[in-house]
């Protein structure tokens, strides 16, 4: 029987006491810290393309802005709420704190199926919603990017309205933008090869070899295709993965390649051939070395943790594991890489490309990685030596290093008036 709390904003402000615990933070920073600064609720028409309209819920929230403009991403799904995007949120201001970037967090979300949505729905939807947010967001206040369901072309009608508004081109206020407008190289698959750089620093520091290991990767979007795809070009065997309509397991290893394209052409990974179908809840439970939840949040909790038995885990998905579900897999001596440290390829990118379009000066492919790497590796070095300094798991050490980051800012800052 589950006793833990399972909404996502009580799951956050759990994490962040428990560094808070362990920094002695004074109650004020405390309850500053504990909740978002900024909350916009927008709830607005769009037109249908029967002629109908129909009005949709959408949020806009930045949780810190005292060492920067706050960034994070958009989320279009039926599940979005407002307490799983302050979530969301709170938790991009440890994940820019944990890589040491100059940002708080945010988070944004439309409570939407956009699945069922036509493109031109689609696009009326979001150009909406971004003037809606348009109060808000902006290159030096807050600046949105893609995130589960949202990809480079809807932030290309986001960029596009705002700077309708202006009456110039503003393409600093998102990043994943595509690379004719302002996009950075290296951006669509940032999240992943952030994910497989912190795992390579991961399976060094535990003596595997992750060109041998068994890799199992909970959905198939931008961060879980693209990271089961580069684990496989390392020589890892792919032997599960999943999406919103179920999973597929082989155990000799699946042609994430083939894999891809079945994707493509029909719009799920199920049905694959040479392949056995599980559901997600068995997919987290397969014998692998390696697992990498990277879909939606709260997908491991003291229910099924105890269950668990890859050895290392990559949270390429935001907020997949509870506390409760933390602990055990402690005890166990799996070793897991918080989402605010393996997460954070794609925001890292996403800086890169908001300095790039600040500047107007554009990098190679190479550079990005070489800087992605650098940022990445020395987050991971960080993190591992506070978790044996303080004998904590790495998510408490991350929470550790960037709570630590942001009240050091506001202290610094101090408090206006
Ligand atoms: P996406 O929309 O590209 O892909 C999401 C995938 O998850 C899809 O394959 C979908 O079918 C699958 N999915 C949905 N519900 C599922 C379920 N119940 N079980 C299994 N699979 C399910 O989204 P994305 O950008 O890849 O984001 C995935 C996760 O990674 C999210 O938690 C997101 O917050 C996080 N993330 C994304 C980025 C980014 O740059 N895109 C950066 C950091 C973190």
């Amino acid at each position: 029987m589950i006793t833990e709390a399972l909404n996502p904003f009580v799951i956050a402000q759990e994490q962040f006491d428990i560094a808070a615990d362990l920094l002695h933070l004074p109650e004020s920073l405390r309850s500053h810290l504990r909740v978002p600064q900024r909350e916009l609720c927008v709830n607005f028409p769009v037109k249908m393309d029967d002629g109908s309209t129909r009005v949709y819920a959408g949020y806009r929230i930045q949780h810190n802005l005292s060492r920067g403009p706050t960034k994070g991403g958009i989320r279009y799904h039926p599940s979005v709420s407002l307490d799983e995007v302050r979530a969301l949120a709170m938790l991009m201001t440890w994940k820019c704190g944990v890589s040491g970037l100059p940002y708080g967090g945010a988070k944004g979300g439309v409570v939407v199926d956009p699945k069922t949505l036509s493109e031109s729905e689609l696009e009326r939807l979001t150009r909406r919603y971004a003037s809606e947010i348009s109060l808000v967001i902006g290159p030096e206040k807050d600046i949105p990017a893609p995130d589960v369901n949202t990809n480079p072309q809807i932030m290309a009608w986001i960029m596009d309205t705002v700077s309708m508004h202006k009456g110039y081109t503003v393409p600093a206020v998102v990043t994943g933008k595509p690379l004719n407008i302002g996009g950075s190289e290296g951006r669509s698959d940032a999240t992943a090869r952030g994910v497989v750089y912190v795992l390579s620093e991961a399976a060094r520091h535990l003596s595997m070899d992750l060109g041998r290991a068994r890799v199992a990767v909970q959905g198939f979007g931008n961060a879980g295709a693209n990271t089961a795809r580069m684990l496989a070009e390392l020589g890892a065997t792919v032997v599960a993965v999943s999406d919103s309509r179920g999973g597929v397991y082989n155990p000799g290893g699946l042609n994430v390649d083939a894999l891809l394209t079945h994707k493509r052409l029909s719009g799920s990974v199920v049905g694959f051939a040479e392949a056995d179908q599980i559901s997600n809840a068995e997919l987290l439970e397969i014998d692998c070395d390696v697992l990498v939840p990277a879909a939606l949040g709260i997908q491991i909790s003291e229910e099924n943790a105890p269950r668990i038995r890859a050895r290392l885990i990559a949270e390429a998905a935001n907020a997949p594991i509870t506390p409760a579900a933390d602990r055990i897999l402690y005890d166990q001596g799996c070793f897991v890489l918080p989402d605010v440290l393996a997460g954070a390829g794609g925001i890292t990118v996403s800086y890169f490309e908001w300095v790039q379009g600040l500047q107007e000066f554009f990098w190679t492919e190479r550079e990005v990685y070489a800087q992605l790497e650098r940022v990445m590796t020395r987050a991971f070095q960080s993190v591992l030596s506070l978790a044996q300094q303080n004998c904590v798991h790495m998510r408490t050490a991350a929470y550790i290093l960037a709570v630590q980051r942001v009240a050091d800012a506001v202290t610094t800052r101090g408090i206006y008036p």
